[in-house]
């Protein structure tokens, strides 16, 4: 099943890029990729994924920003958005929800945790469907 899911990575850090691409591939998902904000939500209009995966702090439009912008779109405002930061400081979470991201998670990434949260929204998208 998860074969035909498809994921957004929206990340500026090639490492983290390259390396999370490779594990969420190696679950079978079908991961593309934008290099930052104005890519992400360019793909995200051109590819509706089924989830975006969204670093907060990019070049050229940041993750708030793009966060906004897709939710406040008819055409991609369903689609589950998860944000990544490495500022993992106090509020953090609060404003990006506040912006509009359904769920929030930090980085270093930890894989079994972060595959949770996707399973969680994907699935709390389908049970809307
Ligand atoms: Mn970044």
């Amino acid at each position: 099943m998860s074969e035909s899911v498809r994921l957004l990575l929206v990340e500026d850090n090639e490492l983290n890029r390259d390396l999370l691409t490779r594990r969420l591939q190696r679950k079978g998902y079908r991961v593309s990729v934008a290099v930052d904000g104005e890519e992400g939500v360019q793909r995200v209009r051109d590819e509706l994924p089924d989830l975006v995966l969204l670093d907060l702090d990019l070049p050229k439009i940041d993750g708030w920003t793009a966060v906004r912008m897709l939710k406040a779109d008819p055409d991609t405002r369903e689609i589950p958005v998860l944000a990544l930061t490495a500022h993992a400081m106090v509020g953090d979470r609060e404003r990006a929800l506040a912006a509009g991201c359904d769920d929030y998670d930090v980085k270093p990434v930890e894989f079994t945790r972060l595959l949770s949260k996707i399973r969680a929204l994907l699935s709390e998208r389908a049970d809307r469907a």
